[in-house]
């Protein structure tokens, strides 16, 4: 071990954890063997070695979605109009969906909790176009690694992917899973999925931590709700393909028909993508791919459903046996959804609104919050104390249905400090470690600070003296480079706002 540092730890209030083991520790050893030859060589090699790194990550097998495609067509819209009945249904339909973080055996690694509630928004803000409400059922944790890294198997038997983490499902809702990773177990290699439902139609689903809050969210609960892929009928999946003009879309590819024909969308920067970084279709053939389709596989481009895929939503919601407990028992208390700040200061008045829902309402407050103004439909709230750092209430029911009110958790005032930091506290010269804030109750946002001399940069300097860290690290995995200046001092945490 060369040139090793005391990192001394603090959460701010807490004093320095004992000594542990440097994770990583053969990568550190390589390094430090490497560099003792001398920087030129050590520089060859090193981009060598991050070079083959790159293509050996490149060559994951690393798959938009799993669901099994292969499942009959259930054509509800067909079955409501055989037995005569031609009006729309345009709902509203309301559907419960139960989340449930899966972290480490030692309770670490999970999905943000506080982002719950975005993660709802987003996929309202796909859905509600097509008059379906997303309501949150409840949220639930899991400490268990192996189902921190999923592995699902496809079962032939009931046409669905399988997984024991699916034991811990609740019957009258969608259960999303918010995992590391999701791996097939394969032949003749294992996958790996951004996201992955069970069957199209199904309760359950699954979606890696890092794509939770982007398309693949609503991408994998469409699937649940009977939606198949775009490009269903091509790029390998089964059926049969969708005519470019569209002669055949009752029958073939999606079985919707505002879905235009899909080769298969591949987005930039894969090496044969036919999706350029501006969403444009770039493939040819004839094709005019919705490229901002949902249940497409152009990535980050996704943004809408088509007015015909709401309509094959709404008709299995109707329709379908599996379905029916999922929809929210109370339409109009599910449908209500409360937007503003989830943060209040004493002072300055944060408005609370009530949405989607009718009136009139009943609001009331701990008695740490005041109601400075009442709308009705939105309240101002602000915090009674100056000095608070402490969590509020807000209850919202209508005077119809009020014995069931509303809970808006909020947080008042400043965040408190982290109850602790997780990582090495020595470290070598050069080294590449990883630190881990604990929670900061009423923190939004995370700063951290390192021994003395700092660099905040992107990209890190791996020949410096100074430790380095990325720019907007998050409390978790926050990778830290040690530099070459022997640097002791305090690696520290504080929550902010
Ligand atoms: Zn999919």
């Amino acid at each position: 071990m060369k040139n090793p540092q005391l990192v001394n730890k603090e959460g701010f209030s807490h004093p320095t954890l004992p000594y542990r083991h440097l994770s990583y520790k053969d990568f550190q050893v390589y390094f430090i063997n490497l560099f003792s030859i001398n920087k030129t060589l050590f520089k060859t090699i090193f981009t060598t070695f991050i070079l083959l790194l790159l293509f050996n990550f490149s060559s994951y097998s690393q798959i938009e979605c799993g669901v099994p495609t292969n499942t009959p067509n259930i054509d509800y819209g067909s079955i409501i109009e055989t037995r005569g009945v031609f009006q729309p249904n345009s709902g509203p339909y309301c559907i419960n969906l139960f989340f449930h973080i899966v972290r480490q055996n030692n309770g670490l690694g999970e999905f943000d909790p506080n982002e719950i509630d975005n993660l709802v928004v987003l996929l309202n803000d796909s859905f509600n176009p097509h008059n379906i409400f997303i309501a949150k059922a409840g949220v639930n944790f899991i400490n268990n690694s192996n189902h921190f890294n999923t592995t699902v198997t496809y079962s032939t038997q009931n046409n669905s992917f399988n997984t024991p983490l699916f034991n811990n499902s609740v019957n009258n809702a969608v259960n999303f899973y918010l995992v590391n990773s999701v791996r097939e177990i394969a032949y003749p290699s294992d996958i790996y999925y951004n996201g992955v439902a069970q069957k199209v139609e199904s309760k359950n689903f699954i979606v890696k931590n890092e794509k939770v809050l982007t398309s693949t969210s609503p991408h994998e609960l469409g699937h649940c709700l009977n939606l198949l892929h775009t490009h269903q009928g091509r790029g390998g999946s089964s059926g049969c393909e969708e005519d470019i003009d569209a002669e055949n879309c009752e029958d073939c590819g999606d079985f919707v028909c505002d879905t235009p024909a899909d080769p298969t969308l591949i987005p930039y920067p894969k090496n044969y993508f036919n999706v350029d970084s501006n969403c444009i279709y770039i493939g040819g053939g004839g094709f005019n791919p919705d490229v901002k389709n949902i249940m497409s596989y152009s990535g980050d481009c996704r943004e809408h459903f088509k007015p015909g895929q709401g309509k094959r939503i709404r008709d299995a919601l109707q329709e379908s046996s599996l379905l029916q407990d999922i929809i929210g028992s109370d339409l109009l208390y599910g449908l209500a959804t409360t937007v503003g700040d989830n943060i209040i200061c004493a002072d300055e008045g944060t408005i609370v609104e009530i949405i989607n829902s009718e009136p009139p309402y009943n609001w009331s407050v701990t008695p740490n919050l005041t109601i400075t103004e009442n709308n009705g439909s939105s309240i101002t709230v602000v915090a009674n104390n100056y000095y608070a750092s402490e969590t509020g209430k807000i209850w919202v029911s209508h005077f119809g249905v009020g014995q069931n009110p509303i809970e808006i958790n909020v947080w008042l005032g400043r965040p408190q400090s982290p109850e602790s930091i997780y990582g090495p506290d020595i470290v070598n010269s050069g080294a590449i470690v990883s630190y881990q804030g604990g929670v900061a109750q009423g923190a939004t946002s995370y700063v951290w600070w390192l021994p003395y001399a700092v660099d905040i940069v992107n990209p890190i300097d791996y020949f410096n003296d100074n430790w380095q860290m990325y720019p907007n690290n998050t409390r978790f995995n926050s990778q830290v480079f040690t530099g070459y200046g022997a640097n002791n001092g305090y690696v520290q945490i504080m929550g902010g706002q």
